[in-house]
């Protein structure tokens, strides 16, 4: 498996605990080796007893921001997302719902009463439309993390979040965007849309590409595109924080996506991201927040004790 490409932390995360010397004297518990790492891998069993690992969905995803990454690289991170998906979905009893347009669902949330729509809420919307959201904390290829992916299983659908960020801002644009593929039908028969690099720092390739930003704009501030003027003329960090802490909530933005949307315009990241320092009272793992949201969650009792012990591992959950 590590020849095929898979990383050392995903192939130990599959590994199921029961595993033992003598299990490997046994012709069944050597089969249902091979059939819990293809449920929690996405490989074929078949192929494993002939010592082969052939990835399931090796060419039913789309891949989003390529950069040189091979044929067996992208069957790799497509087969293990769209396995940890439809083991999760095990776990959401709700029924299939597509994600309303980004209007009725900013509406919807701001009916609940929230002031804006905010990773918190956002990640509440998705778990009652029956949408696990989870952050990675193992990733299949040694070398490669990836930004997000969306799948698509029997017209229900999950999200996976991969790269690790302090404040929740970036976070909720890149949820909103990959919420924005599902609603606007990109899947269309494909198992998952992958998003390699962040879709809002990337110049877009594609109309789906940018389809999906506009969703996660009107979705998160109103707009598609939203109007962002400064009246100073150069506005510094701590400058930049004030006036979108004292803006956002007046449009019901949350100010470190107001912040963000400034850089969009202005193309001045760096600028920014120094912001979202003032903003936020602390730094801290947006992951945490996320997988603990999803924990609760979870029915972990519709979940076999081994899936259910993989998805704690690679949510980096403690097992036991
Ligand atoms: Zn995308």
């Amino acid at each position: 498996m590590k020849d095929a490409g898979l990383s050392d932390q995903a192939i130990d995360a599959a590994w199921p605990t029961w595993w033992s010397e003598e299990a490997d004297g046994s012709a069944s518990a050597r089969a249902e080796l091979r059939f819990a790492l293809a449920r929690k891998l996405g490989v074929s069993p078949k192929a494993l007893s002939n010592d082969r690992v052939e990835f399931v969905w090796h060419d039913t995803a789309r891949f989003k921001h390529l950069s040189g990454e091979g044929a067996v690289q992208k069957a790799a991170l497509a087969s293990f997302g769209v396995a940890v998906a439809h083991l999760l979905l095990q776990g959401v009893g709700e029924a299939a719902i597509r994600p309303p347009s980004a209007e009725e669902l900013r509406d919807a949330i701001r009916d609940g009463g929230a002031p804006f729509v905010d990773l918190t809420s956002l990640l509440a919307t998705c778990w009652a439309l029956g949408i696990p959201v989870i952050h990675l904390r193992v990733f299949p290829l040694a070398t490669k993390a990836m930004h997000a992916m969306v799948v698509e299983a029997n017209g229900r659908f999950a999200v996976l979040l991969g790269k690790d960020a302090q404040y929740p801002a970036p976070v909720a644009f890149t949820l909103a965007h990959e919420l924005g593929h599902a609603s606007l039908g990109h899947l269309n028969g494909a198992s998952a849309i992958v998003d390699l690099d962040d879709p809002i720092e990337s110049e877009q390739e594609d109309d789906d590409e940018k389809a999906a930003d506009r969703y996660a704009l009107a979705l998160l501030t109103g707009s598609p595109e939203p109007d962002i003027r400064t009246n100073i003329g150069k506005f510094g960090a701590r400058q930049l924080a004030a006036a979108v802490q004292e803006e956002g909530p007046k449009r019901g933005i949350e100010p470190g996506t107001l912040a963000l949307c400034y850089a969009y315009r202005t193309e001045n990241w760096a600028r920014a991201m120094a912001a979202l320092r003032h903003i936020y009272s602390e730094k801290k793992p947006v992951w945490r927040e996320v997988n603990g949201f999803a924990e609760d969650q979870i029915d972990w009792s519709a979940l076999s004790d081994d899936s259910a012990e993989f998805l704690r591992t690679i949510m980096g959950m403690p097992n036991g």
